[in-house]
Parts: structure tokens; sequence; C-alpha cells
């Protein structure tokens, strides 16, 4: 078991130094990183980093945090150095008994897996605060030794009264020191009979400046503002010092003096967190200072804002990163939607794989707050799909693979409908692998429209089941020329319907989407010639002048006539993937059926319509 408290610690590789300067003070040069951005080299030029992600369990991780651990992550990879997971549980009453469980499947879900922490290990464990009281206790006995701590003995009761009494003057719940009168023998001799106390840190009269990565120079004043003693009267007599509390009544650390220790004795050279930590800064300063001890650099991202500039809430999308997971969002869509927020890149587009994320990593961080746009999430989640669907299914790679991510959801989902919902082509796949290599199919010619199970079963609905004929009984398409000269034919309906049967014609061993594809192209050259024919008989071909151009619209005509056709007989006019892939993929027995049921119903209409017609010739004569 490793000592707590190593007295052979290694030299920390960082020291603090001028940020700007460290480029130039390390001896290691960078690998070549021809396409980097000035940031990104010189993130790298620090040499490696060693970052840590220090949630409390007292909630699950949501995007804001999910944020923080991905920029210290991709700091800690970008330069080789190392990523910790420490859970800072010191406060067991706020503690969620699940929340730890729910943190470690959350985080590697999304790919942040950490080199050092809880389920692994490392050099500088026990990486639960709660394992590490001892230490804490330590480390507080040497700042009251070096007398930069305090023991209070004031009761809650008399805290209380402090506040109220500050509170009416408009003043912030300070301490006024009123402890700082005890002597050391005294307050020794109090704590050893059992009187209950915390240790505070006597904060100094000015708070070390500071270089925040992202806000520049930081100045905090200490606000020790004095009461006069004849509004005080006793109670603030002493003045007003913000002397956090580092060791509370029952043993137990703050956040202050956990987060100080383990952040040194765990090597931590780079410090990433939100900005509500910011105010804390200058105290953890002061930490330093009093234990003689180097700080990490500190970088401060703002918070994550929704559309009207409020914090996010759960109501605009600050949900738990297992909804986005059961939501089907990829785990690199999340990671890429996070670190687009406060990040800026110069890297030419947004989509970006986690190995983009690290190969592109910088500290370029924005000042202020992020708007969150969850259109984006959508948009980044069809890119991705997108992308899978253009790599190779390798096994390694099977956990960001579109079968794992997409496949295999849309399958169960399926499967689930069919208890319930018939679907007479999808079950005609057997259960199992030729069901997911249906789906998969469908996926590579439309990946790049995916969003998530239900929506994309949704929009591919007619890949499952064949249209009905009521479904298409509502729109059937008029074979009308679209954008022709005025006078050109009309098109013989019937006749076009026979050159439609060009597909029916199609083997077995030739369906596949380029023959087919073929065919539809043939469909509208025939059409295009048969109209021209038409036209030109007549009026004659000089009459209207036949040219090139009118050609290439009456080509154009029929190519949307002819889709226009196919995409009703057999997705009901839905929009989707290709006509040709969509027959494919569905198989020729399937298309064929649909295009005849299609066909009945045309032939039914034209008689229809013949029929009204001569009726209405008939009239007209008869008039
Ligand atoms: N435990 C703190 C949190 O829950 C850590 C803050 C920090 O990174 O220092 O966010």
């Amino acid at each position: 078991m490793q000592p707590l408290l190593s007295s052979t610690r290694r030299i920390p590789t960082f020291r603090w130094i001028c940020h700007s300067c460290r480029g130039f003070t390390k001896e290691a040069k960078p690998r070549e990183y021809t396409s980097l951005s000035s940031a990104s080299h010189a993130l790298r030029n620090e040499g490696p980093a060693r970052t840590r992600f220090a949630p409390s369990p007292t909630g699950y991780l949501h995007l804001g945090s999910l944020r923080t651990a991905l920029f210290n992550y991709l700091v800690a990879k970008a330069t080789g150095g190392q990523f910790l997971l420490r859970i800072e549980d010191t406060d067991q009453k706020r503690t969620i008994p699940d929340a730890e469980a729910r943190l470690f499947e959350d985080l590697e879900w999304a790919g942040i897996e950490w080199d050092e922490g809880p389920k692994i290990g490392g050099p500088f464990g026990p990486y639960n605060q709660s394992q590490r009281t001892a230490l804490y206790r330590e480390h507080a006995e040497k700042l009251l030794e070096s007398g930069n701590a305090y023991r209070c003995f004031c009761t809650p009761e008399r805290l209380f009264a402090l506040a109220q009494h500050r509170a009416k003057l408009g003043l912030p719940p300070d301490y006024d020191r009123a402890c700082t009168h005890v002597p050391r023998e005294e307050s020794d001799d109090r704590a050893s009979k059992g009187e209950s106390h915390v240790i505070r840190l006597k904060v100094p009269d000015k708070y070390p400046v500071y270089n925040d990565l992202v806000y520049g120079l930081v100045r905090q004043r200490g606000d020790f503002t004095s009461i006069p003693r004849s509004q005080g009267k006793g109670l603030g007599a002493f003045g007003s010092y913000d002397d956090p509390i580092l060791l509370k009544s029952d043993g137990f650390p703050t956040y202050h003096l956990a987060n100080v220790v383990d952040d040194h004795l765990m090597e931590i050279t780079h410090v990433i967190r939100g900005s509500e930590w910011m105010s804390s800064t200058p105290k953890h300063l002061a930490m330093y200072q009093a234990f003689g001890w180097e700080p990490p650099a500190f970088a401060h991202v703002g918070l994550l804002l929704d559309k009207n500039k409020q914090k996010l809430s759960k109501r605009t999308g600050s949900i738990d990163i297992s909804s986005y997971r059961e939501l089907g969002i990829f785990p690199e869509t999340l990671t890429n939607f996070v670190a687009l927020l406060g990040w800026s890149h110069n890297v030419g587009r947004d989509i970006m794989s986690m190995k983009d994320l690290i190969r592109n990593a910088s500290m370029k961080y924005t000042r202020g707050d992020s708007i969150v746009g969850f259109e984006k999430l959508d948009f980044l989640q069809k890119r991705h799909a997108a992308r899978y669907a253009s790599m190779p299914e390798e096994s390694d790679n099977f956990l960001h693979s579109l079968r794992h991510l997409a496949v295999k959801p849309i399958v169960k989902l399926l499967d689930e409908r069919l208890t319930k919902q018939d679907l007479p082509v999808y079950s005609t796949y057997p259960a199992g692998e030729a069901r997911e290599d249906f789906i998969s199919s469908i996926l590579h010619i439309d990946a790049q429209n995916y969003t998530n199970p239900s929506d994309y079963i949704e929009r591919n609905t007619h890949f499952f089941i064949a249209p009905t004929l009521s479904e298409i009984s509502v729109s059937i398409p008029s074979f009308k020329l679209h954008k022709v000269p005025a006078g050109i034919p009309y098109v013989p309906e019937p006749e076009t319907m026979m050159l439609f049967q060009g597909i029916v014609e199609i083997t077995d061993d030739d369906w596949r989407s380029e023959v087919i594809r073929d065919r539809i192209s043939w469909i509208i050259k025939q059409g295009a010639e048969f109209s021209l024919a038409a036209l030109n008989e007549e009026r004659g071909s000089e009459a209207i002048g036949m040219t090139e151009e009118l050609d290439k619209v009456m080509s154009k005509a029929w190519t949307k006539l002819v889709h226009g056709y196919l995409r009703w007989a057999v997705a009901a006019g839905k929009p989707g993937p290709d006509g040709a892939e969509m027959m494919s993929i569905l198989g020729r027995r399937e298309t064929v059926s649909r295009l005849q049921l299609a066909e009945g119903l045309m032939m039914r209409q034209f008689t229809k319509e013949k029929a009204g017609e001569e009726g209405q010739e008939e009239t007209a004569n008869w008039v």
C-alpha cells in the first residue's frame, strides 16, 4: 500500500513560472505538428501536463461537468501527460449513493478514461478524499503550527448571531476572528479536552495575484472591513475576515483544504474548472503560499447558459449525461458538442472525433459564459453518423462504430415494436444478425440523416412496412411535366406506366442499385424521347425549333416525374434515401409488389378520368 504522504515525492515536472515564458524554458522539442494552431503548439511546448477532474458525488454528470472533465482530459492527452479522477466526497451528508458509480459509467461512456483514480488506483492514491482524512488533518496541523491557521471555538449560535448582525449592516457573513485571541496553549488545552472547534485559515491581508490562463492577472483584495467598535458592541468587534474553515468540527476537511492538499500531492500542473470556483482561487493561493508550495496554473472556464442567458437548467437541457446516452446521442457527438462550448479553434471544421479533439487541443478558452444552442447537437450527430458510415467496421473500434451506436439500438427498438405492431418487411428477416445487417444497409445509404433510433425509424418507416393502398391513394401523382414550355403534349399515362415495367423486368440476380439506377435513367430517356417525338409529330421540328435546350428541359421534367412516381409507389412519397438504393435494399419481390399496387391504383384512376372526360365530351356535344 502506498503511504499517503510520501517523503520521496517526485519532483514535479512543472514549476509555476510565467505562462508565456514556459515555452522557452523546456528543453524537449515538441513533435512535428505542422498544421496545428499556435495555441495548440504552445500547449504542447509546455511538456506533459497532469490534470484532474474532481467531482463531488452530490449529483450526476451534466453538460457543464462533462465539459470540465473533457477539457482536463484533452490537455493531459495532448501533452502526453496524465488525467486523474479524484472523488471529492468529504461532504458525506450531501453524497448521493449511486452518484459515484454513475460518474464512472458516464465518463467511460464518453470515452474520458482516467490514468489514475478510483477503480484503477495510481501512485498518489487513494483517490477518494473520504479515504484521505488523516492526511488533511495532518496538513491542517501544519498550518496551525506555522500560525497560518487557528482553532475557532465559536458556537454555531454565536456565528449565527454574528452573521445576522452583519447582514443588518449589509455585510457578508464573515468571521470576526474572535478566536485568534485565544492563546495557543489554551487552544491546545481546550482541543485536547475535546471541546468542539473548527480550524480556520488566517487569510493574508493581501491575496496573492495570479495569472489566470483565461482571464489574465487576477487580483483580489481581502475584504477586511473593520466595524467600528461602537457598532460592534462585542459582536464583530474585531473586524471581519473571510477566513475559510479548513477542518470541520467532525474532523472532516472542507473543499478548500482537501482540494489544495490533493492538487499539490497529486502533482497537478493545470487546474481547469468552472468560473464558479474563481472566487475560491485566491484562498487556495493563500494556502499554497502558507504551505510554501508552488501552485498549479489555473484556467477558469465560463458557465453554460441557455438562450435567455440563464444558467442551464434541467428544463433547458442540463440533463444528466446518461439521458443523452438514452436518447441515442453518440459519445463523440456529445464530447464534440461540449468541446465547442467556450473553446476557440481554427481547425476549419467543427466535426471532431475524440482523436481530433486531442490533436487540436489548446487552452484557448473563451472568456465569459457560453450560450448553448441544441440545434448543433443534431447537426453534429448526423455528421458523426456519416463519418462512422464511411469508416470500415473494425472490431477494435466497436464502441465507436455505427453497428454498436446506431444499428443495435434501432434493432432493439424495432424488436420491441414487433410485440405491438406488425412490421411485415422487417419481420421477414430472422432476429439477430440478419436484422442488424438489414438496418446497417439502410444506415449506410442514409447515415447523414441519423439523429436517434426512434426518429430514424419514423423517417425510414417504409423500409419496415409497405405503404398501404389508402396511404398512397391520398397522394396519387399527376403525370404532368414540370417546367416545360406551354404546348408540350401531355404524358400518355398508360404508356408511361408501361415504362416502369423496365424495373419489374430486372431479374433477381441483377437486382442491385446500379442496375436499378441504370433502368431508371433508361425510363427517363424513353419518356423524354417519347414527348419530343410527339411534339415533333404535332408541330414539326422546324416549327418550334428543336434545340439542345429543349432536350435538357424535357429530360429534367421526366427525371422529376419518374423519381416522383417511384418515391410515391415505394415510400408513399415520403422523403428518404435515394430511390434506387432503397429498392435495392427492399429487394425485388417487395419492390415489385409495391409497384404493382401503385400501378393498379393508377390504372383505375386513368379509367375513371377517361370516363369522366368522355362523359364531359358527350355532355358538351349534347349541349
Ligand atoms: N469538487 C469540486 C466540484 O465538485 C471541484 C472543484 C475544482 O475543480 O476545484 O466541482
